[in-house]
């Protein structure tokens, strides 16, 4: 991300989307890393209704600090007195879908300078896109879909519900299209 560095001027929004297990916040986090290795100081905000408090995590186990906020707006409060290590700084969201500000908080950070990556599901699991997601997608300079393993080894791009615990391991499965397809037919 060198080339953001010298046109930072006017920020940035970059969405990392995809099913479930497809390493939405393991992308986040490798790009948080290398803004953190370049001395800044991202704020990562997550909804307070995930899996942590205060953490995010990817599935290999690599973590960051970050703020649970019901609010994306949250984060434009938060930088009033942040200290970035520069004039500019990184904003993250993870699980963004369940933020419903989330565009408004989104440009008005990126207007103001700052990188804003936003990770979070591009769908339910009906096949039904997440307004936030959605809404940012259309306004961002770069949208990353990422895709799982699904069941016939096939690229994964929907998530089905495949159980009625609320774990989330037995409950969630990617699949590709026509798998999710079979899926839904099935009533799983
Ligand atoms: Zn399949």
């Amino acid at each position: 991300m060198h080339g953001w560095r010298n046109q930072r001027r006017g920020g940035r929004i970059e969405v990392i989307c995809g099913p479930m297990f497809s390493g939405k916040t393991e992308e986040m986090l490798r790009r948080l890393r290398r803004e953190q290795i370049a001395g800044r100081r991202p704020i990562v905000l997550i909804p307070p209704r995930g899996r942590y408090e205060d953490k995010i995590e990817s599935r290999q186990g690599e973590q960051m600090a970050a703020v649970a906020s019901s609010r994306a707006c949250a984060a434009l409060q938060m930088i009033q007195e942040y200290d970035w290590g520069g004039p500019y700084g990184v904003v993250a969201f993870d699980e963004a879908q369940w933020f419903d500000d989330l565009l408004e908080a989104a440009v008005a950070l990126a207007n103001a300078g700052h990188r804003v990556i936003v990770a979070g599901l591009d769908m339910d699991y009906t096949g039904r896109p997440f307004l936030p997601m959605a809404l940012t997608m259309g306004v961002a300079e770069q949208v990353t879909k990422l895709t799982a393993v699904g069941r016939c080894d096939c690229e994964a791009t929907h998530t089905a519900r495949v159980g009625d615990g609320e774990d989330e391991g037995g409950t969630w499965e990617p699949m590709c299209r026509q798998c999710w397809k079979e899926a839904c037919r099935q009533g799983t």
